[in-house]
């Protein structure tokens, strides 16, 4: 099953020309192709969300409906890492925004982190295609949504305009996937909104330099004690005095991103922000528990493939 199965006939047009030499395997490839193009209009594939048969040919391998239901989180979140506020009271603290209890009594190394839509439903699946199956099409759906969250964040750069930071993925990782999916979702966001066109994108300022133990299972000190020391800056000096903007696919429970903070504040950047198309929220069954303690002991089974 090669992605050209539902990619649309375009395909056809990219194919090389000239070369004589390489002309007999050209023809072999183009016919191939053609048959491939030929079966996706005779039998399109179905939805990879819901399995329904997707109507017209499309590089993304999605129907209208799913992707129509893919939603920004609703309600209130908390003004810093973007957990949703389930309890009346803590959205009427003494402060001007709502804080969740964690950022209430610690502040995390960045400024604010915003998400776009919960990590669940048809918005976790569709970041799984991207990510496990390389559906590279993804990327485009999921850079529009990180666009929205850049945007909504902007008013706060003020004059400065910080650099997009992807979270790095390991060397070996890159190696398997074949890509940095927040790379790819970055460089997709930036193709969307006028307001903030004008960020550069800065993929190699962080570099993972170490793959972390799955982080199932763990407390909240154990995975920060985990990922402590996993990436570092390819140019130290670089970062000094700069605004930067971390991007990421998912906020899972920050432990990455907060890393990755902090390790751009001791080199000297001055402000940081996160922007995620995803984020595990709150639910009504886990907020029973102590605050934040019960979400973070059901950490999701992405954080394992980070
Ligand atoms: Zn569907
Ligand atoms: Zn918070």
């Amino acid at each position: 099953m090669g992605r050209l199965v539902f990619s649309s006939s375009g395909d056809l047009t990219r194919a090389p020309r000239g070369s004589r030499a390489g002309r007999g395997s050209f023809l072999v490839s183009w016919a191939g192709r053609a048959a491939e193009s030929l079966f996706a209009t005779l039998f399109p594939a179905d939805c990879r969300l819901c399995g329904a048969p997707l109507l017209r040919i499309s590089r993304l391998p999605v129907c209208d409906d799913c992707l129509d239901a893919l939603h920004p989180i609703e309600g209130s979140v908390c003004a810093v890492c973007g957990e949703r506020l389930l309890s009346p009271h803590v959205a009427s603290d003494d402060c001007a925004e709502p804080r969740c209890g964690l950022c209430r009594r610690q502040g995390p190394p960045f400024l604010k982190a915003a998400a776009y839509g919960s990590y669940d439903g048809g918005l976790r699946e569709l970041i799984h295609l991207l990510k496990y199956q390389q559906v590279r099409p993804a990327a485009r759906v999921l850079g529009r949504m990180l666009a929205e969250v850049i945007a909504g964040l902007a008013p706060a750069f003020e004059e400065a305009r910080p650099w997009l930071v992807p979270v790095p993925l390991h060397p070996s990782r890159l190696r398997q996937r074949g890509f940095n999916q927040s790379e790819l979702i970055a460089q997709e966001a930036l193709k969307f909104q006028p307001a903030i066109r004008g960020l550069e994108l800065h993929a190699a300022v962080l570099q993972r330099t170490r793959q972390t133990e799955s982080q199932i299972g763990l407390t909240r000190h154990q995975r920060r004690e985990n990922i402590r020391g996993a990436f570092n800056l390819t140019h130290p000096g670089e970062v000094q005095g700069r605004d930067i903007l971390l991007v990421d696919d998912v906020f899972t429970t920050g432990t990455t991103v907060s890393e990755c903070a902090r390790v751009l504040r001791r080199a000297g950047a001055t402000r940081v922000w996160v922007a995620t198309v995803a984020r595990t929220i709150k639910t009504e069954a886990t907020h029973a528990g102590p605050e934040f303690e019960a979400r973070e002991t059901q950490p999701t089974v992405a954080a394992t493939f980070k």
